[in-house]
């Protein structure tokens, strides 16, 4: 990668590397680590969505009714870091890193990923947070609808065992009790609720560079996705 690309870009143009997929690919830490090996900011739209669930199960919001979860996400307080070397993010001032991940926020955060005036705001947020800079956005409809312009756009998949697998693992070296079979189901309950909603469901972009992670370590996916980046990025830019 050449040394104009480091973060904003010079001529305030915004680039975004767009990666998107179900979870259990080894998105999260392959986006990251790749925006810090191309020198990137990295937008984790997934912490958005999940902060934005964290409001609505405070305010003890019924999750099955979407009016009542756009009015609450609609003033949300949040703020997320778009630096790779950080994982700060808030609700309300207060540091939320660590509640957005647990149990409770996993089984909400489709429900309230699927209200659409939730998705406008936060691809509004998105939007401002990338504006100008050289980016690495990951998440579920980045390629298609968050920035369809993409400069770069990868959408990485997995067998939904291996997926499981991985979060299994996670768990279990987070000290967390697991068990396969649950987490295969809420693996697959997942991906059925995020790519059979109406609004922006999970798909590849037409243009999108598919790669499967099933068989892949983190280095060969990141190493992978350095190469794709450099030839797209390099050849727009000679
Ligand atoms: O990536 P992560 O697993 O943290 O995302 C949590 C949830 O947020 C997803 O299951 C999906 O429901 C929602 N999401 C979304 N659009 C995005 C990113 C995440 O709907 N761009």
């Amino acid at each position: 990668m050449t040394g104009s690309h480091q973060d904003s870009t010079r001529d305030g143009s915004t680039v975004v590397v767009a990666i998107d997929g179900p979870a259990g690919t080894g998105k999260s830490s392959v986006s990251r680590h790749l925006a810090r090996r191309l020198g990137a900011r990295y937008i984790d739209t997934g912490a958005m969505y999940r902060v934005a669930t964290l409001a609505a199960l405070r305010a003890g919001v019924d999750l099955a009714d979407p009016h009542a979860i756009a009015a609450t996400v609609a003033d949300v307080e949040l703020t997320l870091s778009n630096d790779p070397g950080s994982d700060d993010v808030t609700l309300a001032g207060e540091d939320v890193a660590a509640e957005i991940r647990t149990e409770a926020v996993n089984s909400a955060v489709s429900a309230v990923s699927a209200v659409k005036e939730v998705r406008t705001t936060m691809v509004d947020r998105q939007r401002d947070l990338a504006a100008g800079e050289f980016a690495v956005v990951e998440g579920r409809d980045i390629g298609t609808v968050v920035f369809p312009d993409a400069a770069v756009k990868i959408y990485l998949t997995a067998t939904a065992a291996a997926r499981a697998h991985r979060r299994h693992q996670q768990n279990l070296a987070a000290g967390l009790d697991s068990d396969y079979a649950s987490v295969l189901a809420a693996v697959q309950r997942r991906d059925h609720l995020d790519s059979t909603r109406a609004h922006s469901p999970l798909r590849p972009a037409d243009d999108a560079v598919l790669v499967d992670t099933s068989d892949l370590g983190i280095d060969e996916v990141i190493d992978r996705l350095a190469e794709l980046t450099e030839e797209r990025i390099g050849a727009r830019h000679e």
